[in-house]
């Protein structure tokens, strides 16, 4: 509790409960999370938690860099405790984000074309090793 109510401190946000739950969610899970998920993890043990504030929280959090917000499922919304800049790969048949550890040749440049870089998010998509394994015991 306390590390993630100084990491909000240190930011300038306002400390409340809900918000340190989030982040420690945040933080726990890497399973790359909806607002719903969120929510629906949190809302048991944050009884004054609603869906709105889960919504105006990860705002917050993505204003002052702490959270990303990736659009890989194209239909949703998912938000991830910002660690370092990775890329990403969505699996097309069990819905599964996972960070992929890739050498990126963009990963080090500053700029390109007279473009200033500050983020790089890859996204990539396929079928994960797990499903291809699935795959093979069926056939
Ligand atoms: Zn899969
Ligand atoms: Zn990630």
């Amino acid at each position: 509790m306390e590390k993630y109510k100084q990491i909000l401190v240190d930011r300038g946000i306002k400390p409340t409960y809900q918000r340190i739950k989030i982040l420690e969610y945040l933080d726990k899970n890497h399973s790359h999370p909806t607002v719903d998920m969120i929510y629906g993890a949190l809302y048991k043990k944050v009884p004054t938690l609603s869906k709105t504030t889960v919504y105006n929280t990860l705002d917050i959090f993505r204003e002052y860099d702490l959270v990303d917000v990736l659009t890989i499922t194209e239909s949703e919304i998912r938000y991830e405790y910002v660690l370092q800049p990775h890329h990403h790969f969505f699996c097309k048949r069990c819905g599964k984000i996972l960070d992929l550890d890739v050498n990126c040749v963009y990963q080090e440049a500053m700029c390109v074309e007279g473009h200033k870089i500050e983020a790089i998010h890859g996204y990539f998509k396929g079928i994960c090793s797990e499903c291809l394994l699935k795959n093979e015991n069926v056939s």
